[in-house]
């Protein structure tokens, strides 16, 4: 994987392990050569790990609506930033650019990116590895959520299996990078790994 996206929140959140799992992550992409791609603010957790990546010698690319270039505090000092038209392209651009995806915590805009990635995935759009941080358990009730759909029959469990979970970055990126994606058709039973 040379690039990854990472999504994540505009909020830094209340407790200080997301910003440290935003450093951390940070610095082993930053390590990995691993190029970044985000949405380009210069807030919360999404200015956090920007920061860390480039203060770690790494190459970090930002995608940002020109609507958001002053809400969500365009970053000034990325190896690259890309001023877009809408959301739409953004979030299109930003999974055009990457080989995979990691979600750390934060709130709506982060869950949408997310499903969006999963979404895509589940009918075939693209075969990347979509990864989820679960810092100190803050994803714990989403992911009982996904179980919940999967027992009243709305997710099949090979769609939940797109989504690689893990604690702490080095664990989740190894998943990621064993990753086989599954030839996935959504309307019949004819799921294969490949
Ligand atoms: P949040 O998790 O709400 O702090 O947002 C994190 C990032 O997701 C921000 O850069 C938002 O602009 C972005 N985002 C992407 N899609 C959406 C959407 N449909 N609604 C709101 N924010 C979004």
């Amino acid at each position: 994987m040379k690039r990854l996206c990472v999504y994540c929140g505009s909020s830094p959140g209340n407790d200080p392990k997301f910003i440290e799992a935003a450093k951390s992550l940070g610095r082993r992409l930053a390590a990995g050569n691993i190029e970044l791609v985000y949405g380009g603010a210069d807030i919360g957790i999404m200015g956090t790990i920007a920061n860390s990546v480039l203060a770690n010698g790494g190459k970090v690319t930002g995608v940002i609506p020109k609507a958001l270039c002053v809400k969500e505090v365009a970053h000034q000092s990325l190896t690259s930033l890309e001023v877009v038209e809408d959301m739409h392209e953004r979030k299109a651009r930003m999974s055009s650019l990457s080989d995979g995806f990691i979600t750390l915590p934060g709130g709506l805009g982060t869950l949408e990116e997310l499903f969006e990635m999963l979404t895509w995935s589940q009918l075939g759009f693209h075969r990347k590895p979509i990864g989820l941080l679960n810092i100190d358990g803050y994803f714990d009730g989403l992911l009982d959520f996904l179980d919940n759909s999967v027992r009243a029959g709305f997710v099949k469990e090979i769609h939940q299996s797109l989504l690689l979970v893990g604690n702490d970055p080095e664990e989740l990126l190894s998943s990621m990078a064993c990753y086989q994606s599954p030839i996935i058709d959504k309307w019949t039973s004819t799921d294969q790994a490949i």
